[in-house]
């Protein structure tokens, strides 16, 4: 075992922790290494379609919020790989996945505090220091922070029929999928959903009979956009979130479902036109579009699967006949396997979910000293921007300030316009160190 105490070990290499050792690297000082289970970068690759576009602006990226100076920008990447002009000319609403993927590959490429296939598999504490206990041996580090995603959510109703006819849409692209001739149901009504929904009806999986999409929410609704709805998505917000009790959290995060988790209106809009076509073109596969079910029961009848819904809106009962489902459902957060050792020690909800503090520091019983920080795990705590790229500069930064307790990078530089809690200044103060 190396017997060097490292400052930071990060666990899992998304976007996430990504953005904290790219930060980092500017500290020679503070020692970090990152583990990542997969041999090299790689982001949602079984949803990668090759038109697939970001949600979030390219300045959103692992670093330009708190530090635009950085050699790890958006910016710099187009720059160093000769596209600035042409990226300016395209006049891109947004990048492409792909590309953004590329962006980050080239930002571990020059990293060498990054160690790729490498699982992590037990997180111990002993005397002073966690150990990190991985496929290819233990490290000791200080702090840890834990940014191994999210996994797929399975629906209750379908949990007992999940197998190769029923499916999370997770690695779709990586799985031999083939809808000809299938009547194929997609549950689900944002950004992913509407992606797969798109690639069936143009037969990217072979030619289906029929199609249904299936969703809990109202309509087809899009992504709000809308400048004051992006105020959520600001460091203004998150720091009065954060100050709520746990009630009005998890009522605000239902309610602001669609701010950070509807469909692209451009994807909307080529939804809408695909389907025209279809009609104009005397397509013979069936297309049913049923927003506004809750799906109650699934059952499996020999190689048919049938689908019970509720229809929320006239409150009658429907029954569906498919060969498969692809489960467009989301992911929720979980405390990863790799926490049991230190399971009795971590502060829990009643919903069994880690408390955070300010900054982002899972409360423990351990020294005060050593800090477990969550990634992607503060849906609750920190509000909606937790899962998205919007804030996660601004909480790389929180973190390492934390961290090396001065403040480093400026997080309290950028204000919006809405007063969101009485008590502002503050609560600024408190996330800068
Ligand atoms: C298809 C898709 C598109 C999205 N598009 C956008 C967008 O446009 N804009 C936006 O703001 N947000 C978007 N999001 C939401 C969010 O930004 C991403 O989900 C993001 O990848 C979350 O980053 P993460 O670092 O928390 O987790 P992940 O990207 O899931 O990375 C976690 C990593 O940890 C690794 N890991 C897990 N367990 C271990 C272990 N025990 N040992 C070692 N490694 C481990 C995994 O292999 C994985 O690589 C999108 C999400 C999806 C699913």
């Amino acid at each position: 075992m190396n017997k060097k105490v490292a400052d930071i070990a990060g666990i899992g290499i998304g976007p996430f922790n990504l953005s904290i050792a790219a930060l980092l690297k500017e500290i020679p000082a503070a020692e970090a290494v990152f583990f990542e289970r997969k041999p090299r970068f790689d982001w949602h690759p079984g949803l990668m379609f090759r038109e697939a576009r970001m949600q979030t602006s390219f300045l959103k990226d692992l670093v330009t919020a708190v530090r635009p100076t950085s050699p790890y920008s958006f910016v710099n990447y187009l720059v160093n790989t000769g596209k600035f002009y042409p990226f300016l000319s395209a006049s891109v609403e947004t990048v492409g996945r792909q590309e953004f993927t590329d962006y980050m590959g080239w930002v571990t490429s020059q990293l060498d505090t990054l160690r790729f296939g490498t699982d992590v598999q037990e997180l111990q504490f002993v005397d002073d220091h966690f150990l990190v206990r991985t496929s290819t041996g233990a490290v000791r580090a200080r702090n840890v922070s834990l940014g191994s995603g999210r996994i797929p959510h399975i629906p209750e109703a379908v949990a007992s029929v999940v197998g190769d006819r029923c499916f999370h849409a997770i690695n779709i692209l990586a799985r031999k999928t083939n809808l000809a001739g299938a009547r194929v149901a997609i549950v689900g009504g944002g950004q992913t959903g509407a992606e797969v929904f798109l690639n069936t009806v143009r037969n990217h999986w072979g030619t289906p009979r029929e199609v249904l999409w299936v969703s809990r929410r109202l309509n087809f609704e899009p992504l709000d956009e809308t400048p004051f709805t992006n105020e959520l998505f600001m460091p203004d917000y998150v720091r009065m979130f954060h100050t709520l009790d746990a009630g009005r959290r998890r009522a605000l995060v239902e309610q602001q479902k669609l701010a950070g988790d509807g469909i692209s209106p451009s994807t909307l809009r080529e939804i809408y036109r695909e389907l025209y076509e279809l009609r104009v073109s005397g397509d013979p596969k069936e297309v049913s579009l049923l927003p506004a079910r809750d799906m109650i029961e699934v059952q499996k009848n020999g190689e048919e699967l049938g689908i019970t819904t509720h229809n929320r809106l006239d409150g009658s009962r429907e029954r569906h006949t498919v060969d498969a489902i692809i489960l467009c459902t989301g992911f929720v957060e979980r405390l990863p396997a790799y926490l049991e050792p230190l399971q009795s020690r971590l502060h829990l909800d009643e919903h069994g979910r880690l408390q955070l503090g300010r900054a982002f520091d899972v409360q423990w019983d351990g020294p005060p000293d050593n800090r477990i920080y969550g990634l992607n795990l503060g849906r609750y705590s920190h509000g909606i921007a937790e899962s998205q790229l919007s804030l996660a500069a601004w909480r790389s930064g929180v973190i390492i300030n934390h961290l090396l307790g001065r403040p480093i990078f400026d997080v309290d530089a950028s204000a919006g316009f809405v007063r969101w809690g009485s008590a502002s200044e503050p609560q600024r103060q408190a996330f800068g160190a």
